[in-house]
């Protein structure tokens, strides 16, 4: 069979290996890609368009926009200085140089270049230090005469793995293509709603994505706006909320403990606590409070910015929880934030006849045995890591389940709580609290299956912290500055960052940091903190600082998550540029917490790029985090607000939610309406665009 030789209709669900050129090992690199059928193929979307239709000036390149030229060599360098180079000075007709830069090739590549010779060639221009140039441009090699052939149409760029090149990728969707049959891939939007918007059916949509014809608008396909991609965008976008309304109604039909309890013991609670709640904790206590009395699963999201006083309202409806006879589960992603939750739950419960069961991780043997007999027990709070919802640990009626900062988790662990179901087919309520403040859109899109509780409002008497960004170049200023205010008493964080996400290299650059500060600042107590240490040494250090006893407490970004130490006033954070606006306000939301002045030192590399100053600039600006957030999500997308760890979200194939935010009210508006009426189309849609994580949810 060759490949144009029509393909019988495709049902979708064969193996790839049916098309022509696919083999055994083709088929392992296609399921890296997560490609298994055909239909996988169908819905292989291209990451953007190459224009190999039309050729460029040279004269007429613009840096950074990829372009088509034909060139004859002028000259042609290679070599090994520090690494191996190759240099091919090109010239169009009108006499125009131009340098093609290659870091790999082989030996038979570099002696192919002849000067004299014609190329078409492809790429990025950028401007070098001697003019324009392309690096790893595509090229072919022409006959001294003749037109060259240009492409017809724009050329799809796939999404591929290492070992297997675009042009194969390429092949094999367009022979899935030429199978795909409207009988197999049944449309799932209602025709007046496409006809509304003048967008296309799904099938001609597949093609016009993955194949565009000529004259299709180049600019449309780029910025993703061609009715075709928003079709599909849409649809995508819908298929995800679906899923998570269907995750949602799920829960809906389950039962789940009635938690009413007379209020005196939350009562004794607030009265021990020593101020008064604001009245956003009192609304979103009182929602919360509703929810446990009514007998379907609580699912329910908290938000507020750092310092509003989440832990407060988490520890009312635990009381509620308990006073109701059921136990109640709190959970945070690092033993040092679980660790915080203990002391300030030990705090306020003990008092009261209440003391928490410890249970991480690095509990072993006897000491684990009898927390977790403790818990078979019944006893009323337990508090630790995820290490309560694995395997072997038994409730004997757990009634409430609190996940703080719920973006470290991920949906797994959401849904693992399920499996602890008590007793008669109950399931236990579930609080997630998160500090990442996530704006409206997002959060529409991201936990449609989570009901959304805002806490928009700040303890009285913060003052708001002062930022200022300061070049590295100025360190031993900033040094001098934290050492005399130190020495006046106060207490500061000296935060190591770094874009690698290895804890060792972080770990590392804390400690170099540390030995400097400690040999410059001999009069000052100076403290470590990062993730490589032992448990109980990371304690020993926060307990120090939180005591007073060491005065500058260096620190990687474990202290990121609800670490609270009222007295802290100064940060440092070095590497300020290279970390997402949502982060740093997270660790600058660790000062400020208390009555005294408190200010925030972002070193950065210089020189900044134009967008990197904006961005501390609006840090700088402000302390508002849904504004910093929004602002963040705007510069850098959803993926860092939210992690990527987060199911059903990084796993967008097409849409992007800043770029295609404006769609997600129709989305919301349809997903509600098919939800009730159309069960067919949703599976459709389901299966079609969620799949694996769907998978999940289900479970
Ligand atoms: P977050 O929302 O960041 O988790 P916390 O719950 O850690 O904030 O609260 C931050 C600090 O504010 C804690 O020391 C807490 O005791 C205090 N706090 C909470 N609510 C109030 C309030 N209504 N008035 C004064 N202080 C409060
Ligand atoms: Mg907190």
């Amino acid at each position: 069979m060759t490949d144009k030789d029509p393909l019988p209709a495709l049902a979708g669900d064969e193996p790839v290996s049916v098309l022509p050129g696919v083999g055994p090992k083709a088929e392992q690199l296609l399921a890296r890609l997560g490609i298994a059928q055909v239909r996988d193929l169908w819905f292989h979307l291209p990451l953007r368009y190459e224009d190999r239709t039309r050729l460029a000036a040279i004269a007429g390149l613009v840096p950074g926009q990829p372009a088509q030229i034909l060139v004859r060599v002028v000259a042609v360098e290679h070599g090994f200085r520090f690494r191996p180079f190759l240099r091919v000075t090109v010239a169009d007709d009108a006499g125009h140089q131009l340098l093609l830069r290659f870091f790999h090739f082989n030996r038979n590549q570099a002696l192919g270049f002849k000067p004299g010779q014609r190329l078409l060639c492809f790429g990025e221009p950028r401007l070098g230090p001697n003019g324009l140039e392309m690096v790893h441009a595509n090229y072919r090699t022409l006959p001294d005469e003749g037109e060259p052939s240009l492409d017809q149409r724009q050329r799809p760029v796939y999404p591929t793995t290492q070992g297997l090149d675009n042009r194969r990728l390429a092949g094999w969707v367009a022979a899935a293509l030429r199978g795909l049959d409207s009988d197999r891939l049944p449309e799932a939007l209602p025709a007046h709603w496409l006809a509304q918007r003048g967008w296309p059916a799904l099938i001609p949509a597949l093609h016009l994505v993955h194949t565009p014809p000529a004259g299709t608008s180049v600019a449309e396909l780029a910025e993703g706006q061609h009715p075709a991609q928003q079709r599909l965008v849409f649809e995508e976008l819908l298929a995800h909320q679906l899923s998570l309304k269907r995750h949602r109604a799920s829960l809906h039909h389950l039962r789940a403990p009635v938690l009413r309890g007379s209020g005196e013991l939350s009562g004794r609670l607030l009265a021990g606590l020593g101020f008064e709640l604001t009245c956003a904790q009192r609304r979103v206590a009182a929602e919360i409070a509703d929810d446990l009395a009514a007998g379907r699963p609580m699912l329910r999201l908290v938000q507020g910015d750092v310092g509003s006083g989440k832990t407060v309202v988490a520890a009312l409806a635990a009381a509620q929880a308990i006073e109701a006879g059921c136990q109640v589960a709190v959970m945070a992603p690092t033993e040092l934030l679980a660790r915080q939750h203990e002391r300030n739950f030990a705090a306020w419960f003990t008092p009261l006849g209440l003391t928490p069961v410890w249970l991480t991780g690095r509990i072993k043997g006897r000491a684990r045995e009898r927390a977790l007999a403790d818990i078979a027990g019944g006893a009323p709070l337990a508090l630790g890591t995820h290490a309560l919802m694995q395997e072997g640990v038994e409730f004997a009626r757990l009634g409430l389940a609190i996940v703080d900062e719920q973006h470290r988790f991920g949906v797994h662990q959401r849904l693992a709580l399920r499996d602890k179901g008590i007793a008669d087919g109950e399931v236990p309520h579930q609080l997630v609290m998160t500090a990442t403040p996530i704006p409206r859109t997002l959060a529409m899109a991201a936990y449609a299956d989570l009901d959304l509780s805002v806490i928009d409002e700040l303890p009285p008497g913060r003052t708001p912290v002062t930022t200022v960004a300061i070049a590295g170049t100025r360190l031993d200023e900033v040094v001098a500055r934290i050492g005399a205010a130190c020495s006046a008493g106060r207490q500061a964080y000296w935060v190591c960052t770094l874009i690698e996400e290895s804890e060792t290299l972080q770990a590392q650059a804390a400690e170099q940091r540390y030995e400097q500060l400690a040999a410059a600042l001999p009069h000052l107590r100076v403290g470590l903190v990062h993730g490589r240490m032992k448990g109980a040494d990371k304690e020993a250090a926060m307990a120090a600082f939180q005591s007073g006893d060491t005065d500058l407490l260096v620190a990687t970004t474990v202290i990121e998550v609800g670490v609270d130490v009222p007295r802290a006033s100064l940060m440092v954070i070095e590497n300020a540029e290279r970390l997402g606006l949502a982060q740093l306000h997270q660790l600058r939301g660790r000062v400020g917490r208390g009555r005294t002045e408190s200010a925030c030192v972002l070193l950065y590399q210089a020189p900044l790029s134009a967008l990197a100053r904006q961005r501390l600039d609006i840090l700088r600006q402000s302390n508002d985090g849904f504004r910093i957030a929004q602002e963040d999500l705007e510069l850098r997308g959803p993926g860092e607000l939210l992690g990527t760890r987060q199911t059903g979200l990084a796993g967008f194939r097409i849409a992007n939610l800043v770029r295609d935010a404006q769609l997600l009210p129709a989305v919301a508006e349809l997903a509600e309406s098919l939800v009730g009426s159309d069960g067919d189309n949703v599976d459709i849609l389901i299966r079609r665009w969620v799949g694996q994580a769907e998978r999940y949810a289900g479970a």
